[in-house]
C-alpha cells in the first residue's frame, strides 16, 4: 500500500512537472499539458521554437469551476487516420492524420473533466469533453479559460468584433470591419469586444500561427478572441449578451456527456500550411445526408452594380440573360423582390430562367426579432413553422437556393437557427448561403446544402467606399492567408465595370486593373461565386475576359501556396480536374518583379492574362519550362492569372 502511495505520488510529481506532451507524426509540432499551481496549461512548439507560450485551459460551468484546484489524473492516447472526400472546398480528396493526446483532470469537488488534442503535421485541435457528473446530465459552460499567449516578437493580423447592435439597421456583429496587418503584440489596439476567428499571428522570424475553431454547431455557441490581457494572453470569449438586442444566452447548454467545438491552431514556419489547412474540415462530420446532388458554379447578381432599383423583373431578366450568355448556372435576385416582383410574378421568373438554364437564387431577411433591417421578405426564416411553408413554395417552382441576410450575432440561439436553416432547407433540395453573419465553421462539410459565408469587407464595400477602392488590392491579399484559409467566402467580386455604377462612368472609379478582378476568380473561393459582371461587360471589355470568365471553376481538388506575404501580395495555385490554375496579386506601390516556381506546369504550356505597364490587360501563351521556372512582373493594383492549356 505504502508503495503504490509512493508510486503514485512520483506519478503524479512527474506528470505534473513535465507534462504531457503529443508530437504530430512528423515529430515537428509538439504540444505539452501541464498543471500549474492547480491550473491546466499548453505550451506548443514548431522545430523546436516555441509559438505558443504556457497558456491557460479550462472551463467554468454553472456545476464549478475547471480552471483552478484542477490535479492530473490519467491521460489516454490514440492516433487518428482518415480520408475523405470533400465536393467544395480548396481540396478534394483528404487524408487526415494526427496523434491524439486526451488528458483526464478532476477539479476540487472531484468532477472530472478531459482536454482532448489532436496534433497533425501542421495543426492542433482542441477540445473540452465534460462527462455525466452522477446524476448531472446538463450543464452550462459560462466561461472559457482558453488562452493563446504568444512570444513578445510576435505581430497581429486581427479583424476587431464588431460591437453589437451598431452600424446598418444595428445588424451588427456580422464580420465586416477588415484585416488590419502587421500590429506589435505590445500596441495591438485595446479593443473592448475582442477579434473574430481567424486571427493570424506572425512570430517573429520562427513561423505563423492562424487561430480559429470548428465543428460549431446549434448545440453550442461561437466564439471569438478577447482583447489582450496585461500578461499578453488572448482568450476565448463567448457573445456579448447585447447581441440579439440583449436577448438570449451567452455561453452553452449542453447535454451530458457533451463537448466543446474543436480550437482550431495552425502552425507553420511560413505561410504554406496557412494557406492549405484543412483542419477545419478534418474534425468534422456530415450532419446529415445530401437530399439531392448540389450542383455548384458560378452566378450573376445585379444588386451589386444596379442596387435596391434593379429588384424588378425587367432588370432580373436582363441578369438571367447575362448568366445565359456566359453560361453560367445561377443569378441571385436580391433583397425586397417581395415587393417589387412578387410571389406570382416570380413563379413567372423563375419559369424564363429555367427556359435560359439557369436557376434562381432568392434573398432572405433572416430576422425577425433582433435588428431593423428593413429588406423583405421578413419573418419567413426565423420560425419553423413559416419557414417550412415558404421552403416548400421555393421548390415547388423550382428556386435553387437562398441567400439569408442579417443575422443577429454568435449566440448559441443564432447558431441554432442557422443549423434550423440549413436543415430545412436540405429537406426541401435548396442550398443556403449567408450574408451579415458569422465566419463558417466545418459547415461546408457538416451541412451538405451549405455553399458559403459573407463574412468579409466584401465587394459591396469596395461598391459603396472611395478607402475600400483604395485598399481593394491589400485586402485580397489578406484573404488567402486568414479568412478564406478556415473557410468558404463570399465576396462577389470581379468588376469588370471601370466605374462602379449601373452607368459605367463618371464616379467610383475602380482602381485595380482587369487582370487583377480576374484573378480574384480564384484568389477568393467559394463554392458557388456571384460575380460583379454587368450586362455592358459582354461588349464593352476584351472577349477574352469573357471567354476566360466563362470558364474559369469554382470547385477546386488542389491548392497550393506559391509565393506572397499578407496585406503585400499573393500568389496561389488551385487545380481543377487536371487543370492548374494560378493567380497573383500586388497591392504594393511598385511593380512586383517575381521569380515563380511552378512544378506543377513544368514544361507546359499556359495561357497568361496579365497587365502590361500601362495597365491595359493582355493575354498570351505562355512557355514554361522543364524547371517550373517563369519570371513574371505584376503591375501595382494589378494581377494575374495562368491558366494550364
Ligand atoms: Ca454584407
Amino acid at each position: 500500500m505504502k508503495k503504490y502511495f509512493l508510486g503514485l505520488l512520483l506519478y503524479l510529481f512527474i506528470g505534473n512537472a513535465f507534462g504531457q506532451t503529443v508530437l504530430s507524426p512528423d515529430a515537428n509540432l509538439k504540444v505539452a499539458v501541464s498543471v500549474n499551481d492547480g491550473k491546466p496549461v499548453y505550451e506548443v512548439s514548431y522545430k523546436g521554437k516555441v509559438m505558443i507560450e504556457k497558456s491557460p485551459l479550462g472551463l467554468v460551468t454553472n456545476e464549478g469551476d475547471f480552471t483552478t484546484g484542477m490535479t492530473f489524473i490519467d491521460k489516454h492516447e490514440a492516433s487518428v487516420s482518415k480520408r475523405y472526400v470533400q465536393d467544395k472546398i480548396k481540396a478534394s480528396h483528404i487524408q487526415y492524420t494526427a496523434n491524439e493526446l486526451t488528458c483526464n483532470f478532476e477539479n476540487a469537488q472531484k468532477k472530472k473533466i478531459s482536454i482532448t488534442f489532436q496534433v497533425s503535421n501542421n495543426n492542433i485541435a482542441f477540445r473540452y469533453e465534460i462527462p455525466a457528473w452522477g446524476e448531472r446530465m446538463a450543464c452550462v459552460v459560462e466561461k472559457e479559460a482558453t488562452g493563446y499567449k504568444f512570444p513578445s516578437a510576435t505581430t497581429t493580423f486581427l479583424s476587431d468584433m464588431m460591437s453589437p447592435m451598431t452600424g446598418f439597421a444595428r445588424t451588427a456583429p456580422s464580420y465586416e470591419t477588415g484585416y488590419q496587418a502587421e500590429m506589435p503584440l505590445k500596441t495591438t489596439r485595446p479593443h473592448p469586444e475582442g477579434y473574430i476567428f481567424p486571427g493570424l499571428f506572425h512570430v517573429g522570424n520562427d513561423g505563423w500561427v492562424l487561430l480559429s475553431e470548428t465543428g460549431v454547431n446549434s448545440l453550442y455557441c461561437a466564439s471569438h478572441l478577447s482583447e489582450i490581457s496585461a500578461d499578453g494572453v488572448f482568450t476565448v470569449a463567448y457573445p456579448n449578451p447585447k447581441q440579439n438586442n440583449g436577448f438570449g444566452s451567452t455561453g452553452a447548454a449542453i447535454a451530458l456527456p457533451g463537448v466543446t467545438p474543436w480550437r482550431t491552431i495552425t502552425i507553420g514556419d511560413n505561410l504554406k500550411p496557412i494557406v492549405e489547412t484543412t483542419i477545419q474540415y478534418d474534425v468534422v462530420d456530415p450532419l446529415y445526408t445530401a437530399s439531392k446532388p448540389y450542383k455548384y458554379g458560378k452566378g450573376t447578381w445585379s444588386w451589386i452594380l444596379w442596387q435596391d432599383n434593379s429588384m424588378n423583373y425587367d432588370d432580373q431578366v436582363k441578369y438571367i440573360d447575362l448568366a445565359a450568355a456566359l453560361k453560367y448556372d445561377y443569378i441571385l435576385i436580391d433583397a425586397l423582390w417581395d415587393k417589387n416582383i412578387g410571389k406570382e410574378k416570380m413563379t413567372q421568373l423563375v419559369k424564363y430562367a429555367a427556359s435560359k438554364k439557369v436557376s434562381v437564387f432568392l434573398w432572405y431577411n433572416s430576422n425577425g426579432q433582433y435588428n431593423d433591417a428593413p429588406q423583405g421578405p421578413r419573418n419567413k426564416m426565423n420560425t419553423s413553422v413559416e419557414r417550412k411553408k415558404e421552403m416548400k413554395w421555393l421548390h415547388d417552382i423550382g428556386v435553387a437556393g437562398l441567400k439569408v441576410d442579417f443575422f443577429g450575432g454568435d449566440k448559441q440561439e443564432t447558431m441554432r437557427l442557422y443549423e434550423d436553416i440549413l436543415s430545412d432547407a436540405n429537406d426541401y433540395g435548396l442550398m443556403v448561403d449567408f450574408h451579415g453573419t458569422t465566419t463558417p465553421r466545418g459547415w461546408e462539410r457538416m451541412y451538405p446544402n451549405y455553399i458559403g459565408s459573407e463574412a468579409v469587407q466584401a465587394s459591396e464595400m469596395v461598391y459603396f467606399n472611395q478607402g475600400n477602392r483604395q485598399t481593394e488590392a491589400m485586402y485580397a491579399t489578406f484573404h488567402p492567408f486568414i479568412r478564406n484559409a478556415v473557410g468558404n467566402m463570399e465576396f462577389g467580386g470581379v468588376f469588370l465595370n471601370k466605374y462602379l455604377n449601373k452607368n459605367n462612368q463618371g464616379r467610383s472609379q475602380r482602381l485595380t486593373t482587369d487582370a487583377f478582378e480576374l484573378a480574384t476568380s480564384i484568389l477568393f473561393q467559394n463554392s458557388v461565386q456571384f460575380f460583379a459582371l454587368a450586362p455592358n461587360n459582354l461588349t464593352d471589355v476584351p472577349a477574352f475576359e469573357i471567354d476566360y470568365m466563362k470558364q474559369v471553376p469554382t470547385t477546386w481538388d488542389e491548392t497550393v501556396y506559391i509565393d506572397g506575404y499578407p496585406g503585400k501580395s499573393v500568389v496561389i495555385a488551385r487545380r481543377h480536374l487536371d487543370k492548374w490554375y494560378i493567380a497573383g496579386a500586388n497591392a504594393g506601390k511598385e511593380v512586383l518583379k517575381l521569380k515563380l516556381n511552378l512544378p506543377m506546369v513544368a514544361g507546359k504550356k499556359v495561357e497568361q492574362y496579365n497587365d502590361d505597364a500601362a495597365k491595359a490587360t493582355f493575354h498570351k501563351t505562355t512557355d514554361i519550362n522543364k524547371n517550373g521556372e517563369l519570371e513574371i512582373e505584376v503591375q501595382p493594383n494589378g494581377g494575374f492569372v495562368l491558366v494550364q492549356k
